[in-house]
């Protein structure tokens, strides 16, 4: 069987920890690799390598930096089919849906192509008698990045395209459920031409994200997974002195107005609700139709969507969505749809006991669509991260906007309308952090920044765009006086521009 070590110092390396977990086939639960859970030691020797390799790197100037990129993207490209296999079959997504999650993983790597404009200083010509105040932006040294199963690879390269374009080296410690996909990154970032040591990746889990917050040369540390473990990351790492940037879960809703277009709002609610299974943390999991009646024409040009939706393993080319990641995740799912009944919410579509005839043992739950979901129901406060759709029936406007407005969680959130007042007002009022006008999954690209609000996020910068140079650098401001020779007495109050 397969073992899956680490990446360390631009080599494979077995682990050594005697700890290991086990790597599914989701589609039909077969095991097909283990993978090595990392020791602190194993964690130490990943840094040692970071810290031996960061000065020159950091030095080098950042058009070579960029080239390295330009050639990775080029790599990517030509290896696409390859890396989309492999994504998929640890996670169960489609092949389409591989190639892009790993195209928006790409497209950070080309905005980082941009770094020497990127990460220029600032410089103020005379600021006093014969003063120039400058300031540059340098590396924070050795960055680690912490990462969710659902984007293997988006969402490493999200974290490591950034840190490394600004100078740092970088430690990823990535799922443990789909660990192929960031290795092979490395390796073909290695052939783009990064110095050995600049990305390590150190596979494990609580046990090394551990070490990685308590590892005292790591300064700083992007999180991406679950609320509670964002929570923990965040306050450990700041309590630990690192900077930190920590994004968790999601409850996206979808508010559909009467004057919508309802075949576009549909079709959106397909892709955005039921694509990749529901493992997205943009997926709409809350559609809030406004009014009775756009609810009636809502729900019933749903169904036969829903119930018509192929679903299948990643070798079929033309399924819409996979089976879930995990029997876990597949039990949990279960059990929340279990929950919604319970609770009386109206099943109208049951994903249950779906059954894929080949692929009996696989994680498949089946497209479920609940009706007449309330606010204080579990299955409306809790992400599900499931094919599971639940419409919460609004009486107006100010109803709607007020769903998304208190819920714990603020990633994403869309309206759907023709009237433009209504979606200016939307925009400006809510308190969620990507909103889509008429757009189900509001993804922003490479150059904006990706973050949610609230629960969603930790830390005040965001991933990629501008944030991101700003996250994996420090400021570091000079104030010089030439000529040297200015002779003036002491003075004892504060400087002032009087
Ligand atoms: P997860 O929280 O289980 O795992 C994320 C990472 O944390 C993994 O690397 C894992 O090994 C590690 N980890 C797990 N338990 C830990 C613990 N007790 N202590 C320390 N580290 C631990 O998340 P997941 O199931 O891999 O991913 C799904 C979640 O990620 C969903 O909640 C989803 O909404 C969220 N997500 C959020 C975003 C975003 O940008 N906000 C993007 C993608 C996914």
């Amino acid at each position: 069987m397969q073992e899956i070590g680490h990446f360390i110092g631009g080599k494979h390396v077995a682990g050594t920890s005697g700890r290991t977990a086990i790597v599914y086939n989701p589609a039909t639960g077969e095991v097909q690799a283990t993978v090595a859970l990392a020791s602190v030691a194993e964690i130490r020797a990943a840094v040692e390598n970071a810290k031996a390799a960061q000065p020159k790197w950091a030095a080098t100037n950042p058009q070579r930096r960029a080239r390295v990129f330009f050639k990775f993207v080029e790599l990517l490209n030509k290896h696409m089919d390859e890396l989309a296999e492999m994504l998929s079959k640890e996670h169960g997504k489609t092949i389409e849906d591989s190639k892009g999650d790993i195209i928006r993983g790409l497209e950070v790597c080309e905005f980082v192509c941009g770094i020497p404009h990127l990460a220029k200083g600032e410089f103020t010509e005379g600021a006093g008698p014969a003063i120039d105040m400058y300031s540059i932006r340098q590396p924070v040294g050795i960055g680690a990045g912490i990462t969710p199963f659902n984007f293997p690879g988006m969402i490493p390269m999200w974290m490591f395209a950034p840190a490394i374009a600004c100078g740092n080296a970088f430690i990823l410690k990535p799922s443990e459920r789909d660990p192929s996909l960031p290795i092979r990154l490395a390796e073909l970032i290695i052939e783009a031409g990064l110095p050995a040591g600049i990305l390590n990746v150190v596979n494990g889990d609580k046990a090394a994200v551990d070490a990685i917050l308590a590892d005292p040369d790591i300064a700083a540390i992007s999180f991406v997974g679950s609320t509670p473990i964002a929570r923990y990351v965040y306050g450990t790492a700041a309590m630990n002195g690192k900077r930190a940037q920590c994004f968790g879960g999601a409850k996206n809703h979808m508010i559909i107005m009467p004057d919508a277009d309802m075949d576009q709002a549909v079709n959106a609610l397909m892709g955005a609700g039921y694509g990749s299974a529901g493992e997205r943390c943009m997926a709409i999991s809350v559609a809030v139709p406004v009014g009775e009646d756009t609810a009636n024409r809502l729900v019933e040009k749903l169904v036969p969507k829903i119930e018509s939706l192929r679903i299948g393993p990643y070798t079929d080319d033309k399924a819409d969505m996979g089976p879930l990641v995990t029997k876990d995740a597949y039990n949990r799912v279960n059990g929340l749809i279990d929950r919604g009944v319970e609770e009386g919410a109206k099943l109208v579509v049951d994903g249950r006991g779906f059954k894929l005839q080949g692929y009996e043992d696989g994680y498949f739950v089946g497209g479920s669509l609940f009706d007449h979901v309330t606010p204080s129901m579990d299955i409306y406060k809790t992400e599900i991260f499931g094919p599971v759709l639940s419409v919460v029936r609004a009486k107006n406007y100010e109803d709607a906007l007020d769903l998304p407005m208190k819920h714990e969680y603020g990633n994403g959130v869309a309206i759907y309308t023709r009237d433009g007042d209504a979606a200016r007002d939307f925009a400006s009022r809510i308190n969620i952090g990507m909103i889509g006008v008429n757009v189900p999954i509001p993804v922003p690209l490479a150059y904006h920044s990706f973050g949610g609000w609230k629960a969603s996020s930790f830390g005040d910068l965001n991933q990629h765009g501008t944030d991101s140079i700003k996250f994996w650098t420090r400021t570091k401001t000079i104030t010089a006086r030439w000529p040297s020779g200015i002779k003036d007495g002491a003075e004892f109050v504060m400087p002032t521009m009087k």
